[in-house]
């Protein structure tokens, strides 16, 4: 006899796994179209005593939204966006994308997080506080959420505002639920990993990167920003990696001591296999097809993106940061300049179209040795490590003999080495070149997550950047407010 109730379904193939490529069980899958029904659909959970993942988009790469047995509660059925009365923001369902967030926006007005992935749900990136190229300058998308609705696991639902809903040093009280929160350490480098936890902190932010552990985000409000009177930008090509930093540490001391009225928005990274990955991505849909002039083998680069309060002031901007380029006067093909949006999207092509050609490449492979995946790092560094991390990269893959592409957001040292195995035997030796460079990483005071989190593909790596005491107050945490356990089990703890 079957046990499915109505809010729960058989789930499909799809619906057991995410961008990671990774698939889980399940009992069924609910698709809640109000609040009551994710209200019913808790409270189903609890009454069977199963636990529930929760899914926005699955366009996550950690394995978050995968669900390891028990129920599934996907959210992306709730994607109403509307404009706030004095229209200073939005008010969005949790799977609200991000495409149709920027499609309400007010003209003049835009919400910066930018994960790349435009199908992504707000739920979702609020969970892993995603964050993105434009995160240089605006911060992650905890930054711009100033509401946010959660149903906690004991079926209590919390309307909780910035600014009004805060702790008392370490002291909280969300509902009828009080206590003291540990007092977590916090990485200075851009960091998901983990949750966050700060002497009077908003509430809400307790829930924002915590990756549905805590409770469900079934609304929020969000704060759009003033869209820059102009943006430029550019792209350089450099003869080398330690180049390629050296010009980021100088332009973003440049940028520092200049006038505010034009202010670095992007620093993205691309190495020579990224580019040369990219060349030969030749019988990809147009969308993957990147135009790449011709540079010297071995070149790397970099893209910046200038936001500034008028044209002449980003042209100003712009031009000084390219006069710093050493390769500029010996060959000035090595810089491509934009300023128009047809201009600005087609240099923004690489960045969407790497991560998808990757992830094609490594399905192609899967064919072959379906447990393949891509291994692919989010590890930040403070700002003099750098140059170190680019070499211990460099070095180790060569050494190794490994496929892979290095790229990302260097403006926050945030860079993705994404590994592409050709069989088991590589997939092993690329995970023991990962697991060293985080231990490296980590004794440099950098995060093993800037952005993606942790889900349950980085659990052991979170377990060495927190030490056992860190994670012992994260349980804490954990189980001050959902003690069954029964929200994402998997995510961030070993179940
Ligand atoms: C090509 C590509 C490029 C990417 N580049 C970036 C990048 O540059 N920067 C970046 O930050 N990320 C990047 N990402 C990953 C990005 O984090 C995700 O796309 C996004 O944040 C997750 O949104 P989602 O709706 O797909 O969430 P899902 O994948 O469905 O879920 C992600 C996590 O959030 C939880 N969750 C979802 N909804 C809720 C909810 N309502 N309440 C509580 N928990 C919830 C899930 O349980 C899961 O743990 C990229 C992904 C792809 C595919």
């Amino acid at each position: 006899m079957s046990t499915m109730s109505q809010a729960f379904q058989i789930a499909s193939e799809d619906d057991l796994r995410d961008e990671s490529r990774k698939t889980g069980t399940a009992v069924g899958i609910a698709f809640p179209t109000s609040k009551q029904d994710i209200e019913g659909a808790l409270a189903e959970a609890r009454r069977r005593r199963m636990p529930l993942t929760l899914q926005g988009a699955r366009t996550g790469i950690t394995g978050g939204a995968v669900p390891d047995g028990g129920l599934i509660l996907n959210l992306s059925r709730m994607a109403a966006v509307e404009r706030e009365e004095n229209g200073a923001g939005l008010r969005v369902e949790p799977g609200a994308r991000l495409f149709s967030i920027r499609e309400h926006s007010p003209s003049g007005l835009f919400f910066p997080p930018d994960p790349t992935e435009p199908t992504a749900s707000i739920g979702g990136m609020m969970a892993c506080n995603a964050s993105g190229a434009g995160t240089y300058l605006y911060g992650p998308t905890r930054r711009h959420v100033k509401a946010l609705r959660v149903l906690l696991a004991n079926g209590e639902h919390l309307d909780l505002q910035r600014g009004r809903d805060k702790a008392k040093g370490l002291e909280f009280r969300l509902g009828s639920l009080h206590g003291v929160l540990p007092p977590l350490p916090r990485s200075a480098v851009k960091n998901a990993a983990g949750y966050y936890v700060e002497p009077d902190m908003d509430l809400l932010d307790l829930f924002i990167g915590a990756e549905g552990t805590l409770g469900i985000l079934t609304q929020a409000s969000l704060c759009l920003t003033p869209m820059p009177e102009a943006i430029w930008a550019f792209m350089a090509f450099f003869p080398s990696s330690p180049a390629t930093a050296a010009y980021v540490h100088a332009l973003r001391q440049a940028f520092r001591m200049s006038k505010p009225n034009a202010r670095l928005a992007a620093m993205e990274y691309f190495d020579a296999h990224s580019l040369d990955f990219l060349r030969r991505q030749t019988n990809a849909p147009a969308s993957r097809q990147v135009p790449l002039p011709d540079m010297p083998p071995g070149s790397s680069c970099l893209y910046v993106e200038v936001h500034a309060d008028s044209d002449s002031a980003a042209e100003e901007a712009v031009l000084s940061a390219v006069g710093m380029l050493p390769t500029f006067r010996s060959n000035p093909d090595a810089v491509l300049l934009a300023n128009t949006p047809t201009e600005l999207e087609r240099l923004k092509l690489f960045r969407h179209a790497l991560p998808e050609g990757v992830n094609a490449a490594i399905d192609q492979r899967r064919k072959q040795y379906p447990g393949l995946t891509k291994l692919g790092t989010d590890m930040a560094v403070p700002d003099e490590h750098l140059t170190d991390i680019l070499a211990l990269y460099e070095a180790d893959l060569a050494k190794a003999g490994l496929e892979s592409v290095v790229f990302g957001h260097i403006g926050n040292n945030h860079l993705h080495v994404n590994i592409l195995p050709r069989t088991p035997v590589e997939y092993e030796a690329g995970q023991a070149l990962y697991q060293n460079w985080a231990d490296q990483v980590i004794a440099w005071g950098g995060s093993i997550s800037a952005e993606h989190g942790i889900g349950k593909l980085k659990r052991g790596l979170l377990a060495r950047m927190m030490g056992a005491e860190g994670m012992q107050q994260m349980r804490q945490i954990k189980q001050m407010l959902d003690p069954d356990f029964l929200l994402n089990p998997g995510n961030l703890f070993l179940p």
